[in-house]
């Protein structure tokens, strides 16, 4: 393994997943849903196998009929017009397009702020551009039950090497969403330093309790520096069918593409088509959706909390941010590596994610994308821990 790759070692989420399944414990680690997405969906893409629509290699930027659907998704949830043509990009699952979108927008040397806590896959296709990663590191503010990004930090972070800003809003793994305000701020550093943005918003349909999802392309000179990535995985509970987008002005969509072409030239045929489908139902499947996961989310919150965490109730995601200082213990790793042991259940230590480990080392991340029965029992296991 080269040297760009070795610190990174092997992902969080096979290692917690894994972990999981030699002790029989609930896995509320890795973040994929225990129930499948729509049935007509799944009907569609049966359809699209059947029909021999996407068995051989579909158009490299993605079918027509997923582009389109992109396009109109953007217009219609957040007034944005991208052409389906020449700025929508499928991809295979949001991971890729952040390879691909790192990977064409870089040179080596060049600094990629990103804000820290941040999703596993952000540093290692940084290292694999051969670019340097500046982390900013989001507070944790308990009165509010969220991660606070500071601004000043924010901006001493920028240096005349920083090409570009990655954002993650709504926020894996602390839950919080990026106010209005705090984008707006990130945005006119963006412009006042002439940086790329890329903007990672796979749970833009998951936001609770009022909570507002703000896509960085809508504000003031954003559209033409932003790109911004989407994932089915998330929105439509497949995350094993690896369809995601990006959506950007066409000269970053076209060095995007040019990137993604020699890593998997295209993917998931069929489940393209499918997709186009499931982005066109009516604003009330999105609205059951998140009702349904903000059931979730309060049935596990408040198990943690009856069990002596002390809980971030995330305005957005499907994750909840946990410190666990209350419990009498300060080291998340060791207490993710001794949890399913002492009452079979699986998290996932925030510290993975931060590259100053100590700032994340008393927090843990639970997934509450599952069953309530699984989520209930879970509650009850967490319960004996004290
Ligand atoms: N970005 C974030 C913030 C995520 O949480 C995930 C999924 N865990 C991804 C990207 C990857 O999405 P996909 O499964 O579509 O590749
Ligand atoms: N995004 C998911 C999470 O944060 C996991 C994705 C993966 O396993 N790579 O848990």
């Amino acid at each position: 393994l080269n040297r760009r790759l070795t610190e990174f070692g092997t992902t969080i989420f096979a290692e917690m997943s894994a972990l999981a399944a030699r002790t029989g414990s609930i896995n509320l680690g890795q973040g994929f849903p225990d129930t499948d997405g729509p049935e007509e969906i799944r009907e569609a893409a049966v359809r699209a196998l059947r029909d021999g629509r996407g068995n051989q290699y579909p158009p490299g930027p993605g079918v027509p009929e997923l582009r389109a659907a992109v396009a109109a998704h953007q217009r219609r949830r957040y007034g944005l017009d991208f052409d389906p043509d020449t700025e929508v990009l499928v991809t295979a699952g949001a991971t890729e397009a952040i390879a691909a979108s790192l990977l064409a927008l870089l040179e080596p040397g060049d600094e990629v702020v990103a804000l820290e806590p941040y999703y596993d896959s952000y540093a290692a296709c940084i290292a694999m551009a051969g670019g340097k990663r500046v982390p900013v590191t989001l507070r944790p503010d308990p009165e509010r039950a969220r991660f606070r990004l500071d601004l000043d930090e924010l901006r001493d972070a920028v240096t005349d090497r920083t090409r570009l800003l990655l954002v993650n809003t709504p926020h894996n793994p602390t839950g919080t969403v990026l106010t209005r305000e705090e984008l707006t701020a990130i945005a006119a550093l963006a412009v006042e330093r002439d940086l790329l943005v890329v903007t990672d918003e796979v749970y833009e349909h998951l936001v609770f309790d009022g909570a507002e999802h703000v896509p960085m392309a809508t504000l003031p000179g954003m559209r033409e520096r932003t790109v911004t990535i989407g994932s089915a995985g998330k929105t439509f509970s497949f995350t094993g069918w690896k369809v995601g987008w990006i959506t950007g002005p066409p000269g970053l969509v076209t060095a995007v593409r040019s990137a993604k072409q020699f890593l998997t030239y295209v993917a998931s045929g069929p489940f393209q088509y499918a997709v186009a489908e499931a982005l066109g139902m009516p604003d009330s499947y999105f609205d059951a959706f998140r009702a349904d996961m903000r059931t979730k989310r309060d049935l596990l919150a408040g198990g943690l909390e009856q069990a002596g965490f002390a809980v971030y109730r995330p305005a957005g995601t499907y994750f909840v941010t946990t410190d666990i200082r209350p419990l009498g213990e300060s080291d998340g790793f060791a207490f993710c590596r001794t949890l399913p042991e002492r009452c079979g259940v699986v998290a996932i230590p925030n510290a993975v994610f931060y590259d100053h480990r100590e700032e994340g080392a008393p927090f843990v991340r639970f997934a509450f994308c599952k069953r309530t029965d699984v989520l209930e029992e879970a509650a009850a296991r967490l319960k004996t821990l004290g």
